[in-house]
């Protein structure tokens, strides 16, 4: 296995938070139970743990699939792997985003002139630094004030033809603007992921995320493992 992982022309770099009692959720209540059912006592010779879960299918770091907002719209189930593996776009606005900030037309427009124009078909995360409180609920979660994404820069990525937009945030929404970002992406067929981890790690152009949910019949939201694969030099 480790002659695999040294050929593996990439480094991988886990973007996901770890999912467990009491982590920062939507709505402040805990949305994820784990249950040990049987715990390594069973008559048989070789005894297992044997664990139940209960969540919120919008819990830790997850996707929204278009469904989320749009009866008839695409399902969890229903995306296509070809649009979950896609090259990434990591805009790093971190030393400026504080519980007020939205990401702006402008600063993708400067983004773009520093790196050039975003890509069709990438998948592009805004780095707020949030993620710093996520062993913090109540700062993470602030009352619902954390930094997001305005109507108009998220007009802009669709106009690029991107795949799916991500934040280190609960969302790229905050309520009181009434879910412009939600209904624009996931009104275009494409998806949301929230809660992302580590996005310090990523390079700003280069890299390829995989975002792979759980694959639920019906799903509006599913949480996910997400990776991404930066080319070794
Ligand atoms: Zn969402």
């Amino acid at each position: 296995m480790k002659i695999i992982s040294s050929a593996f022309p990439y480094k991988i770099i886990d973007l996901t938070h770890t999912l467990e009692e009491n982590i920062s959720s939507w709505n402040g209540s805990c949305g994820f139970h784990q249950e040990v059912k049987l715990d390594y006592n069973s008559k048989t010779e070789i005894s297992f743990r044997v664990q139940q879960l209960k969540m919120h299918a919008g819990i830790g770091t997850h996707l929204d699939a278009p469904a989320h907002c749009n009866l008839g719209k695409k399902t969890i189930d229903q995306l296509e792997l070809n649009n979950l593996v896609a090259p990434c776009v990591m805009i790093d606005v971190s030393n400026r985003a504080d519980e007020h900030y939205s990401l702006s037309v402008e600063e993708i427009e400067l983004f773009e002139k520093n790196y050039g124009i975003i890509e069709p078909e990438s998948f592009v995360i805004i780095k707020t630094g949030w993620d710093r409180f996520w062993k913090e609920p109540k700062l993470y979660h602030n009352n619902f004030h954390f930094p997001s994404v305005s109507k108009e820069a998220a007009d802009l990525l669709i106009q690029r033809k991107v795949i799916g937009l991500g934040i280190d945030t609960l969302s790229p929404d905050r309520p009181e603007s009434g879910y412009p970002v939600h209904a624009a992406f996931l009104g275009s067929e494409k998806y949301i992921v929230e809660n992302i981890a580590h996005a310090d790690h990523l390079p700003v152009k280069g890299s390829f995320i995989m975002a792979l949910p759980i694959k639920t019949r019906h799903g509006t939201e599913a949480p996910i493992r997400l990776v991404a694969l930066i080319p070794k030099p």
